[in-house]
């Protein structure tokens, strides 16, 4: 959910349609494909994302062990974050200038580039399905690397289940109330890796896209298998909250529905922990703010 700044006005709280603006309402009016014919599929690879996961009876092939994403949280990770306001949704961001907020102790190493997190977001209802069936929510979390390469680690987030993430009870505690810096409770710091991900948890791997206008492709989601329950009442507070900013539909969602698969290969592998620290490399500020929502 990288965003021009040159949008970020015309992305405000009525976010209304029109030329170069977009939301969840004009996209079921079309407008997204006059925005960006990538949008469409027709261009590039055609491999768009959000897209549904066959999981019963599905076979997938793992990819190598030392193909397997390797995340690392400096220091325990970071002490604060943004709560920022976008157009489409509600982000917990690192990295952003203009938010004078630079914290690049999450790393990823993945396909032998070292990523940082810049942010992480949430939609509802998930953007990805699971043999056609949503859950009521999905964390998105954007990686970028040096080179100007994204990658998504997505988590499926339900509602039923005895055990409440702590993590995700944590930040949606902290409230959607956005534009301010916000440090966890006590000792605890931002780590989103080892709040929502299982340490050697299965994911699958698709090649996507940005979910939002300019709906760029060549990007790599890793979405782990195993999903993470929250409360519902902090659902129902985030839909109240993007039907308020008017960021979502009607209905307070904010999801862009599944895109065909083409011809693209769902694999599986593993995450990991650890290995040594390299910076992450001078992050391009364009890129930060790039067009477009992962
Ligand atoms: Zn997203």
């Amino acid at each position: 959910m990288l965003q021009l700044k040159s949008q970020q006005s015309q992305l405000g709280s009525s976010a209304v349609s029109g030329s170069g603006s977009y939301n969840y309402k004009s996209f079921h009016l079309g407008n997204w494909t006059e925005i960006s014919a990538t949008c469409g599929g027709t261009s590039q690879t055609g491999f768009q994302a959000p897209i549904n996961i066959a999981v019963d009876g599905a076979d997938y092939e793992s990819m190598p062990r030392t193909s397997w994403p390797k995340f690392r949280a400096k220091d325990g990770g970071c002490e604060e974050a943004y709560f920022a306001a976008k157009g489409t949704a509600w982000q917990v961001t690192f990295i952003d200038e203009d938010a004078n907020i630079d914290c690049t102790n999450l790393e990823m190493e993945w396909n032998g580039k070292t990523y940082a997190l810049v942010q992480f977001h949430f939609h509802t209802l998930s953007e990805d399905t699971l043999d056609f069936q949503p859950t009521e929510m999905q964390m998105h979390m954007v990686h970028l690397a040096e080179d100007g390469s994204f990658a998504v680690v997505g988590a499926m987030i339900k509602t039923k289940g005895w055990k409440k993430n702590r993590f995700l009870e944590d930040v949606f505690g902290a409230g959607f109330d956005s534009n301010r810096k916000v440090s966890l409770n006590g000792k605890q710091k931002f780590n989103p890796y080892d709040g929502v991900l299982q340490k050697s948890g299965e994911f699958w791997y698709y090649p996507g896209s940005f979910t939002t206008p300019p709906c760029t492709e060549g990007v790599d989601f890793l979405i782990a298998q195993s999903p993470v329950v929250t409360s519902h009442s902090y659902v129902a507070s985030y839909m109240e909250y993007l039907k308020g900013s008017g960021a979502g539909n009607s209905y307070g969602q904010n999801h862009r529905p599944i895109q065909p698969l083409n011809d693209r290969v769902i694999t599986t592998g593993r995450f990991s922990r650890g290995g040594a620290f390299p910076p992450c490399g001078k992050l391009d500020p364009k890129n930060l703010r790039l067009g477009g929502e992962a």
